[in-house]
């Protein structure tokens, strides 16, 4: 099948090698030359598992091309997805302003019917909006070419998306075409191996349940941040209450890490879209607000605990302390630092008068972009921890998990570590001479 992918981030770069991976001929289109020019010549922008082997072979095999021309690419495809950012405009709800500048592209590219995809995550409605910025070009041309507006959220995970796109859980079309659902299970069809999960739905619901889903799990890991919150003031462990409550099949054992609160690309911003949106039926959502506030609180709870622990008291209790982190990016397996807890979290640390040298095995670069020359960075794990006076994880990398302990306390003033994902045990870390403070597990052997 023919099939162009406008907007070549995240999703749009793994969903169409993906789609080109699958056999279908592929465009991916984007409005950043530099973005392009990369890609064509095997530069890959962000980094995710698994993604540049695969761009490289389906470039190679010439299933896969790369332009900054959508209007050539809208002409030679059948389908063509609409893949580009939402972010939150000033009232927290998703701006459509690049989905809708992409809509009315098409429409002034199009010669012959085409499927266009909202694959972005986007408001109930949008594909309403989407039809009519195509039709309004049409008209303004004076032709009357057939279109489908589908919508066909994404659910890849950062740091995973590969096996995600090519073994998802199921696959959302919003559609009220018969033919256009058939064409569109004919291009997921390669994908259906771990689950035959085609869900075909009206377009109201299908953009409804990418919210829906996010939204849960938002706060879902909320719920499991105050209860950590609880068991810490209790002496309970929370990764026992964990196992406890997971082994209920009802509840399962998937997103039930306490931590540092959400961060990224999606949860933040959808949880915020999905409050405007309800907002706007004068349906009060109270359940989510209350998730957005209890997540911006638990940011702050690893640089409370420094203070309490470290502060001198003033405006700079944390002045002539250097604080070594490891972790930037919001997650593991992932460059993307956008709405990364580290971000609160060090400009916190800043704000206190502290040195912050950090360490992330991919997002140093992004880094770079939010803080500029106000921390040092670190291509070692252990190079931040000399001299400083403690050690801070955020992000769980793997090389994180089993560090050289006597090492990191021949470089630390203190042997003092906060743990923002409880990697390490309690009682283990306590014999071999730390101070260990963990998420929610002051009762934990
Ligand atoms: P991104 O910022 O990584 O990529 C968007 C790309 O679109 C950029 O490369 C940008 O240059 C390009 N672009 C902007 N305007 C354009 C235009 N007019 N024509 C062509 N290209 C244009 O964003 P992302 O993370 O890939 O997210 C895209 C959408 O998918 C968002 O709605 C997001 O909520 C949703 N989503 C993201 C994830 C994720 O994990 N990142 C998962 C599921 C859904």
């Amino acid at each position: 099948m023919k099939v162009c992918v406008i907007g070549s981030g995240y999703v749009g770069l793994v969903a169409g090698t993906c789609f080109a991976e699958s056999g279908n001929d592929v465009i991916c289109v984007d409005v950043d030359h530099q973005k392009i020019e990369g890609l064509k010549g095997g530069v890959i922008p962000i980094y995710e598992p698994g993604l540049k082997e695969m761009v490289l072979r389906n470039g190679e095999e010439g299933r896969l091309k790369f332009t900054t021309d959508l209007d050539a690419a809208v002409k030679e495809s059948l389908v063509c997805f609409i893949a580009v950012g939402t972010p939150p405009g000033a009232d927290g709800s998703a701006d459509l302003q690049y989905v809708l500048s992409v809509a009315r592209n098409i429409g002034r590219a199009m010669e012959s019917f085409k499927i266009i995809v909202d694959k972005s995550t986007v408001p109930v409605g949008t594909a309403d909006k989407v039809r009519a910025a195509v039709k309004e070009e049409l008209d303004a041309r004076g032709v009357h070419i057939e279109f489908d507006v589908v919508s066909n959220p994404e659910f890849l995970k950062e740091g995973a998306a590969i096996d995600d796109f090519m073994k998802p859980d199921r696959v959302v079309i919003g559609t009220d075409n018969v033919r256009t659902a058939e064409i569109m299970k004919e291009l997921y069809s390669a994908f259906m191996r771990k689950s035959n999960r085609m869900l075909v739905m009206d377009i109201r619901s299908a953009e409804m349940t990418k919210y829906a889903a996010n939204a849960m799990l938002a706060t879902r890991i909320t719920f499991m941040n105050q209860i950590a919150n609880l068991c810490e003031r209790m002496g309970a462990d929370v990764m026992a209450v964990r196992e406890g409550i997971g082994s209920d099949s009802r509840i399962g054992y998937d997103f039930l890490f306490p931590g540092v609160g959400y961060g990224g690309s999606c949860f933040p911003k959808d949880v915020k879209a999905l409050v405007r949106t309800a907002d706007e039926c004068s349906y009060d959502f109270v359940l989510l607000k209350a998730v957005e506030e209890a997540n911006e609180r638990q940011k702050r709870i690893l640089s409370d605990k420094i203070e309490r622990r470290l502060g001198q008291g003033g405006d700079k209790p944390l002045a002539g302390m250097s604080i070594a982190v490891w972790g930037l990016s919001f997650k593991p397996r992932t460059d993307d630092m956008r709405e990364a807890p580290s971000l609160t979290i060090i400009n916190r640390l800043l704000e206190l008068g502290a040195t912050v040298q950090a360490h992330d095995p991919e997002a140093l670069t992004e880094a770079k972009k939010h803080f500029g020359d106000r921390i040092g960075y670190h291509m070692n794990q252990y190079e931040p921890l000399k001299g400083a006076n403690a050690l801070v994880i955020i992000t769980e990398w793997n090389e994180y998990r089993n560090p050289d302990f006597d090492r990191i306390k021949t470089l630390l003033v203190n042997p003092l570590v906060f743990d923002g994902r409880n990697l390490y045990q309690p009682g283990r870390m306590r014999e071999i001479g730390y101070e260990y403070h963990p998420i929610g597990r002051n009762g934990a052997a």
